[in-house]
């Protein structure tokens, strides 16, 4: 008998059954956290491993059931109110056949569901991006104001704050975290290119909420910025490292392999988003012809500005120009550079970076850096420029509002680039316009 339930043992280690797979029985849902983003609601479930789940869209009252078989929660796991007008209160329900989630909304909305694999600083889990829908009065309001800011001939400057909602970024030994150092910084930033009369600041983000790649990429566009600034802090395993850089996009590879390393950093943090997995290969082709013209001379510039200006910090030293293949960077058709202000994995560059006025003195380093590259090499006029589309083919499973969401554009704005109503019906091979591109 004893030899019998050792070879079952045996078995399992051999089959990989014990290590590999999560059993039924073990599978814990270990967290539920939910971010309010202007435009959709992100509901992420930490995972003890990988599920198989269901989810079901019910009426009366509205609610999305997810059903996870063989799962329990862990404790501390409690439903809770999110309140947003998206999602009004998450409940947990501990079913025979395992755990449920349920969001209870407030009306009807149209979602998206994803699984990913566990990375260097996530569990497995489940998210859910549920669309914030706009009224057509708040969908004019937006639109009017992003007309004015265009038509108002100042300088629009592009603030991206790294990071954001499940995505933290760095994270230090010293409980800072890059997602929230980087939109102070931010906020500083934009309140000193507004103090100059003809300059306007527009923020990708404006609170603890996560951007999609694309989105950053649309709102620089929709406001026709003349350059994008994005702004994160970095880390190494090597706690002496420390520094400010400044980045701006290689193409062919990075100068070192720092920059490589740090580019790596950056761009592994996109996989929250499921466009990496079905990014179209046209339409990259195109992004990346766009950034062929003038645009990499004219960021090295920038670049070379801003770090001159956050040279004279001799609390963080300055660690120079680079340049690496961001994915943040690459299919902007203005000047863009990233500056990673310090190391969160340095003890003495967190202490400067937890004073706001050390914060305070970086952004308005930036916003020197950025005035007097602008003042030797102003915008070229907006007035003569023309527009050309860029498109996507429609893979089969592909929903108007997946795509809409895939670009970071507005349903109704997909829908009024391609002359179509809410109810166009597509087809896999398709082609359609994503967004339009000033030349
Ligand atoms: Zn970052």
């Amino acid at each position: 008998m004893k030899n019998k339930r050792f070879i079952i043992l045996l078995l399992l280690i051999s089959c990989g059954a014990v290590s590999s797979v999560t059993s039924a029985s073990s599978l814990r849902v270990n967290r539920i956290r939910s971010w309010t983003a202007p435009d959709h609601t992100r509901v992420v479930l930490d995972m003890s491993g990988e599920s198989v789940y269901r989810v079901r869209v019910l009426d009366n009252p509205h609610r999305i059931a997810i059903d996870i078989p063989g799962s329990r929660f862990a404790s501390g796991v409690e439903p809770f109110t999110v309140g947003d007008g998206v999602i009004e209160r998450i409940r947990i329900n501990r079913l025979r056949s395992g755990g449920q989630v349920v969001f209870d909304l407030p009306r009807k909305t149209d979602y998206s569901d994803f699984a990913l694999k566990p990375n260097r600083s996530h569990p497995y889990r489940i998210v859910f991006d549920l669309k914030r829908n706009l009224s057509d009065r708040e969908v004019q309001v937006k639109r009017d104001r992003i007309e004015e800011i265009v038509s108002s001939g100042k300088k629009v400057v592009i603030i991206d704050p790294g990071h954001g909602g499940s995505d933290p970024g760095a994270c230090s030994r010293f409980g800072l975290q890059e997602k929230d150092v980087v939109l102070d910084i931010c906020f500083l930033l934009k309140r000193y290119i507004e103090k100059k009369p003809d300059y306007h600041a527009v923020m990708t983000r404006e609170g603890d909420y996560y951007v999609g790649r694309y989105r950053r990429i649309q709102i620089a566009r929709e406001h026709q910025g003349d350059c994008f600034v994005s702004v994160h802090a970095n880390r190494f395993d090597n706690y002496n490292v420390r520094g400010s850089e400044v980045y701006f996009l290689s193409l062919t590879g990075a100068s070192d392999e720092n920059a490589q390393r740090v580019a790596e950093r950056e761009n592994v943090l996109h996989d929250l988003e499921r466009e990496s997995r079905t990014l179209n290969n046209d339409v990259q082709r195109i992004l990346l012809d766009l950034t062929e013209t003038d645009i990499m001379e004219k960021s090295s510039r920038l670049a070379l500005y801003v770090n001159d200006e956050i040279s004279g910090s001799r609390n963080i030293p300055p660690r120079g120009v680079k340049q690496a293949n961001f994915v943040v960077l690459r299919s902007i058709s203005m000047p863009s550079i990233l500056v990673e202000t310090a190391y969160l994995s340095n003890a003495r560059d967190v202490r400067y970076l937890k004073k706001k006025d050390m914060r305070d003195w970086i952004a308005r380093n930036i916003a020197e850096g950025i005035f007097r590259y602008f003042e030797a090499y102003p915008p070229s006029a907006r007035d003569v420029a023309v527009s050309s589309y860029f498109s996507h083919t429609v893979c089969r499973g592909e929903t108007l509002w997946s795509i809409a969401e895939k670009y970071g554009l507005d349903l109704s704005s997909l829908c009024r680039l391609n002359d179509f109503s809410r109810n166009t019906t597509i087809y896999p091979g398709q082609e359609i316009r994503v967004y339009r591109e000033k030349n």
